[in-house]
């Protein structure tokens, strides 16, 4: 493969609805798309998610990286040994920049598998998709009515498993679990309190105080608080999800002790792309390590479609999967056919198109005015 340009672009799509929890509360995406073209006329499209309170990192620093490294990457990316080769010399700056790696990343492979007429499974050396997969139902942090409306949306679906976005705030948060139990049977039930809490012991009073047993618990304290996540870990029985606090295979050291009251959020943006995600899951099962595969809020179909490839590889160690929120919660997808959950949590693969390379998916171009005339 031979690239002939390779451009970012900032991506910001409305949300049909606002969306909070307790770290940020947004209307629009916040997102990077990465374009390759390659000389023979192929399209490659990637996307990344860079958030502060999550990786550091900003649209500004995204394009920063990008600028740094374009040049080099046109000039010494033709093959997925070469694509390898380049993430192992940079591992230092990708670890400080992993979504703006992952925009590029997931583009330079959807180009390169679509240049051989690849599905990107196979260009990975992967098993082909061979779903449906299960999508749990993510509850923000917003007001009764709005999450009441949406505990009926869920409900009339078929839905089970159910994330919460918590506040903190016990009288708050046991409405909220009224009103799931009151729409839902016996419904499996986790909590993200996106790093709410200092200590262990404010965490234990909380739990104390709330109706229901969670089967886990997401980021209770402050991210990368690994001695208070041990601590917590040995006084109650709720798993400890790591969502903030696991950011790359560097974190596997300070859980190593009691992996069996861990669970990694695996998204591929804060992971830096789908090759460092793979380590991930690899390393994950060698040590028993269950993996939620989630996503950030407003990843477009490209996130989506991405992240199946890996819950597609992790059989029984996959206990969860978020996103594919698609236009259910964006104006607009930058694919024609949205990757979207249905009935039950579902996604069925057979929205993508089968005949088409790379990631599969049929852009929209006139969803992507930032593209049209380059
Ligand atoms: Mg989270």
């Amino acid at each position: 493969m031979r690239l002939h340009t390779l451009t970012l672009h900032p991506l910001q799509i409305p949300f049909k609805t606002r969306f909070k929890h307790s770290s940020a509360e947004r209307t629009l995406t916040q997102s990077v798309l990465v374009a390759a073209r390659t000389d023979s006329g192929c399209l490659g499209l990637g996307e990344g998610c860079p958030r502060e309170y999550v990786t550091a990192e900003s649209i500004a620093s995204a394009e920063r990286f990008f600028a740094t490294h374009r040049d080099d990457l046109i000039n010494t990316v033709h093959s997925i040994t070469d694509l390898r080769q380049w993430i192992q010399s940079h591992a230092a700056t990708i670890e400080q920049n992993p979504a703006a790696w992952c925009a590029i990343e997931l583009a330079l492979l959807d180009a390169l598998a679509k240049d051989q007429h690849q599905s990107i499974e196979y260009l990975l050396d992967l098993p082909e998709l061979s779903g449906p997969f299960h999508y749990t139902a993510v509850l923000g942090d917003g007001p009764l009515e709005t999450l009441t409306r949406q505990v009926q949306q869920y409900a009339a679906l078929g839905f089970r498993d159910f994330k919460v976005k918590i506040s903190g705030d016990p009288s708050l948060d046991n409405a909220k679990y009224v009103v799931l139990h009151a729409a839902v049977k016996a419904p499996r039930v986790r909590l993200d309190a996106n790093n709410l809490w200092s200590t262990p012991d404010q965490v234990l009073a909380y739990l104390d105080a709330i109706s229901i047993n969670p089967c886990a618990l997401e980021e209770p304290l402050q991210a990368l608080d690994h001695t208070g996540l041990n601590t917590l870990a040995a006084q109650q029985p709720a798993k400890l999800i790591l969502d903030e606090s696991f950011l790359s295979q560097t974190h596997f050291a300070p859980i190593e002790h009691r992996p069996e009251s861990f669970i990694i959020n695996l998204r591929i943006s804060k992971m830096g792309g789908l090759l460092r995600s793979l380590t991930i899951v690899r390393m994950a099962a060698q040590r028993k390590i269950p993996l939620i595969i989630g996503a950030q809020v407003g990843e477009t179909s490209i996130l989506t479609r991405a992240a199946l490839c890996i819950a597609n590889i992790c059989g029984d160690a996959l206990i969860g999967q978020e996103g594919a929120f698609g236009t259910l919660l964006l104006e607009r997808d930058i694919t024609d056919q949205p990757l979207t959950f249905g009935k039950n949590g579902l996604l069925a693969t057979d929205l993508l198109t089968s005949s088409a390379y790379g990631l599969q998916m049929a852009y929209a171009l006139k969803n992507l005015p930032a593209l049209q005339g380059e």
